[in-house]
């Protein structure tokens, strides 16, 4: 197991003015940060981070969604980082997300969930490297 996931705060939140409030309980929940940066990913690089979703149908949706606007990346860590981060986010349909959840509190839709967490160590390493190198992790 390991200590490290991979997070966005995804445009929808960025849009409703709500990092401050995300990270505020992404801290909360005990997690530290290793990395952060604040860009805009292009259409293409959307769909070669999403590249495990090219065959769902709302793949095209998804990858315009995450390029139409600036996101935070963040690398955390934490004891059993992955599997707690996606409990503190909640479920992909906010509809369905726990009381106290990020995704609760601030996801619109389930396409507009306002955070990213990785579903497994493998794909936290995997996305954690596309955004950054390791100069920037601390
Ligand atoms: P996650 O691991 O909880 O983020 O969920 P998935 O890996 O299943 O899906 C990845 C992302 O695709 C989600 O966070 C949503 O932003 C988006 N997504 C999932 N299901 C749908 C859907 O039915 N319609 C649309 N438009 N987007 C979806």
């Amino acid at each position: 197991m390991s200590n490290r996931t991979f997070t966005m705060i995804k445009p929808d939140a960025v849009k409703a003015g709500n990092i401050g409030n995300i990270l505020q309980m992404i801290y909360a929940g005990g997690f530290r940060i290793v990395a952060m940066k604040y860009l805009q990913i292009s259409k293409q690089q959307a769909e070669k981070f999403y590249e495990v979703h090219a065959s769902r149908p709302f793949y095209g949706e998804l990858t315009d969604f995450m390029s139409s606007g600036p996101i935070v990346a963040a690398i955390l860590e934490k004891d059993n980082a992955v599997i707690d981060f996606r409990t503190l986010i909640g479920a992909t349909n906010p509809a369905q997300a726990e009381e106290g959840t990020i995704r609760k509190k601030y996801a619109t839709s389930i396409s507009e969930n306002a955070v990213h967490g990785s579903d497994s160590d493998e794909n936290a390493a995997i996305e954690g490297n596309f955004f950054f190198n390791g100069l920037e992790r601390f």
